[in-house]
């Protein structure tokens, strides 16, 4: 059983987005669990999140992505806008601690011009003391498209962010397939490939989940513009292959297409249709 889904507003709270999910023949969903720009997330309500519970057992519902707040950055040359990020983090760690199983997807973030290594250095610091030995939650660098100065551009640097942390056993990547491809990585023509490299550098027992997305722009474009299924450079028959990689066929796939709920629907029947197992 392929498990898809895709990213969903939280905004009507857990138990909704649980149905709406299910409403579009998903079995997981992403949400970002508070806005996107940062803010103050909003209190817990347990009531809505038991309701949740009890509709993922009652649907094989068996893994949530939360994801981070575009803005934060572990790796910014001023400390005050880490220490912020850091805040953020961990506030979001505390709360989704109390949500059934879930991963959190965070892009590892911009070194502004300090350097990658130095980036690496920050971004590895703070999750040394980020990550508690009795969290629930594993955590989840994304691969990056290289933009400006974004960390994550390649499988090396991801390696070099985990080898830095000594507890990471909660430590994964979620490998996004639009960041990959404009990253450099030809996921269209080498596959095979490319998924071998990731386990050489980084292990494929790190990778956890994959962003299923199309990319407006080219190889090695570093734009990260997402484009719906098999309307961008990547094309249909490369994303019907990622699904169906023996490596990667059994992780939770999540479509960030520009879509609304009804486009997300229209693309989980397409997919779950070319899904081969
Ligand atoms: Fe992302
Ligand atoms: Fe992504
Ligand atoms: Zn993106």
């Amino acid at each position: 059983m392929l498990t898809i889904g895709s990213h969903l507003s939280i905004n009507k709270g857990f138990e909704h987005i649980g149905m709406e999910a299910i409403s579009i023949d998903a079995n997981t969903f992403q949400f970002f669990p508070r806005s996107p720009r940062g803010g103050k997330a909003k209190e817990l309500d347990m009531d809505d999140i038991n309701a949740l519970k009890e509709l993922m057992n009652n649907n094989s519902m068996n893994i949530i992505l939360a994801h981070a707040p575009y803005i934060i950055n572990l790796a910014s040359k001023s400390e005050k806008t880490r220490a912020n990020a850091y805040e953020i983090f961990e506030d979001d760690l505390r709360r989704l601690d109390v949500l059934p199983n879930n991963m959190y997807n965070f892009h590892p973030g911009s070194h502004v011009g300090q350097g990658v290594e130095k980036g690496i250095e920050l971004i590895a610091d703070s999750l040394n003391s980020l990550i508690r030995s009795d969290m629930k939650t594993t955590i989840l660098l994304e691969t990056m498209a290289g933009k400006g100065t974004e960390i994550g551009r390649t499988f090396e640097e991801l390696r070099s962010i985990i080898d830095k942390v000594e507890d990471n056993d909660k430590l994964g990547v979620c490998l996004d397939t639009c960041h990959v491809y404009d990253a450099g990585y030809d996921i269209k023509n080498n596959l095979y490939e490319v998924i071998d490299e990731f386990d050489d550098v980084i292990g494929l027992n790190r990778l956890k989940a994959i962003h299923l997305n199309d990319s407006k722009n080219g190889l090695n474009s570093h734009k990260d513009r997402h484009e719906c299924i098999g309307e961008g450079e990547l094309g249909l028959d490369a994303i019907v292959d990622i699904i169906n990689h023996p490596d990667l066929k059994d992780l939770p796939f999540f479509l960030e297409t520009p879509n609304d709920v009804e486009g997300y629907k229209k693309e989980i029947a397409i997919l779950r249709n070319y899904y081969e197992y």
